[in-house]
């Protein structure tokens, strides 16, 4: 069974999609004013776990991430430089995209653009008005909080509490100012103005989501992630247009994910403590499958404390796993198998499976790996381990990269003839003592991309490259 934890109950529930087999997964994007920073990522990356774990659980998922590239932050970044929107914007989706990429984040189906999906937007206010839950003031229009019940189950704000009749224009505010917000917002100097049905003017950022997810996804979907910032006003806001104008659920599971903090403290550019994920792939010394280890190491719903320590010790941990690969792949072990890996390997992958099935605890998946290695280990070296178990060991950790992709690609295990001879024929140059015959096919290899190792079980070698490739 999987279950996660549902911010609109308040408790871990058991996963059910709408149609069986399939989930529609809509997670908040880039707002793409500057380079995201590390603490994006850390969103960005437990929706990648979260999606490459459904999939690897069975489920088909279709997955749209929006791009905000019109709301308050972006306009006033392109008025600062005195350039248009789309130029303003183009060079940061670009670093988005590059980002992505970089830490291996599974791409998603459709990344949607607000500046694409006016329309879109456009036809929820006219419904909205014609409902009458929106009204028109001073050539915006605003959703009015009171006409919809259900406002504040998701961020459970107390609308009893609540005296004001005002009105909020900036896309963001706090729970104690909750307010009337902005839909579409009347024409300003110096901003972009869409000419449409209901006026001239252009969108709050919360009506975008709401329009995005439904064009792509239909009402009501299964699983709106974003980190808990968006928790409120983005993420009630987006829940009160939606079901206030179609009358029915908007989505399903709302899954929110903790802060990232770095060095024990709020991420902040005048602490000097603030990265941006450029920032770090400019540091040689930063392995960005280490961060995508660190980042995907700690519960969801924890806040998580970057440090460069943590960096270093996340890749110690990714490190061991890439060092037994290389000792299950490269050892010498006597041919057969034995019934005690097995059932090592059944019970791995139960508690991973059941780890992450717990609203993704992602601690018991890891513990059951290097619990797994830790296992396999000692009987290698009680001489227990043969050929067959640590092929079945190698598979069965690759077979889990599909969820937590951080490892390098499976070499091919299988040198090419010529190769395999060489090796052999420097083994026999060493024992013999012929040294400089030894150095010679030594250095060969290495220019075929066979690197060799000599341990005191005998040489082992490792593929740099294909050989071959040039
Ligand atoms: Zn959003």
């Amino acid at each position: 069974m999987i279950q996660f934890t549902n911010t609109l109950g308040g408790r871990k529930e058991p996963f059910r999609p709408i149609v069986p087999g399939e989930v529609g997964l809509y997670t908040c994007g880039p707002t793409v004013y500057d380079f995201s920073h590390i603490g994006n990522y850390r969103s960005y990356i437990f929706e990648d776990l979260l999606k490459r774990f459904l999939k690897y659980s069975g489920f088909k998922v279709r997955h749209v991430m929006n791009i905000t590239d019109v709301d308050d932050k972006t306009i006033r970044g392109a008025n600062a430089k005195g350039i248009g929107l789309e130029d303003y914007t183009a060079p940061f989706i670009l670093a988005f995209t590059e980002d992505l990429a970089a830490l291996r984040i599974e791409p998603a189906d459709v990344y949607p653009r607000a500046t694409d999906h006016i329309p879109e937007m456009v036809r929820i206010i006219q419904g909205l008005l014609e409902k009458g839950i929106a009204y028109r003031k001073d050539g915006s229009i605003y959703f009015k909080i009171s006409l919809f019940p259900g406002y504040g189950k998701l961020s459970k704000i107390d609308l009893s509490e609540l005296r004001s009749t005002g009105r909020v224009e900036s896309d963001e505010y706090e729970k104690e100012s909750v307010q009337d917000f902005a839909l579409w917002k009347a024409p300003k100097d110096g901003e972009p103005v869409w000419e449409t049905e209901i006026g001239p003017g252009r969108p709050g950022w919360h009506i975008e989501c709401s329009a995005m997810s439904v064009r792509y996804l239909g009402q009501p979907f299964d699983i709106h992630c974003g980190g808990v910032d968006n928790i409120f006003p983005h993420h009630e806001n987006e829940i009160a247009q939606s079901e206030a104008l179609a009358g029915k659920p908007f989505a399903n599971y709302w899954l929110h994910c903790h802060h990232l903090i770095v060095d024990g403290e709020k991420m902040s550019k005048s602490k000097g403590n603030f990265y941006t994920l450029r920032d770090l792939i400019r540091n040689p010394g930063v392995d960005l499958m280490a961060l995508r280890f660190l980042l995907i190491s700690s519960h969801y719903r924890k806040g998580l404390n970057f440090s460069f320590d943590a960096l270093e010790q996340a890749g110690a941990g990714l490190r061991r796993i890439k060092d037994f690969l290389v000792e299950m792949e490269t050892g010498a072990f006597p041919p057969g198998e034995s019934p005690e890996v097995a059932s090592l390997l059944s019970e791995a992958r139960a508690k991973f499976d059941d780890g992450l099935g717990d609203d993704l605890n992602i601690s018991i998946a890891l513990t059951s790996v290097f619990e797994l290695i830790r296992k396999v280990n000692s009987l290698n070296k009680a001489g227990g381990l043969k050929s067959g178990d640590a092929q079945s060991v190698t598979s069965y950790v690759y077979s889990l990269d599909e969820v937590l992709g951080v490892l390098p690609p499976r070499a091919e295990k299988k040198l090419p003839d010529a190769l395999e001879a060489k090796i052999r024929d420097r083994e026999a140059a060493r024992k013999a003592r012929d040294f400089g015959s030894a150095d010679r096919l030594r250095k060969e290899l290495a220019a075929a991309g066979v690197i060799l190792e000599d341990t005191k079980d005998g040489v082992r070698w490792k593929i740099v490259r294909t050989p071959g490739a040039s």
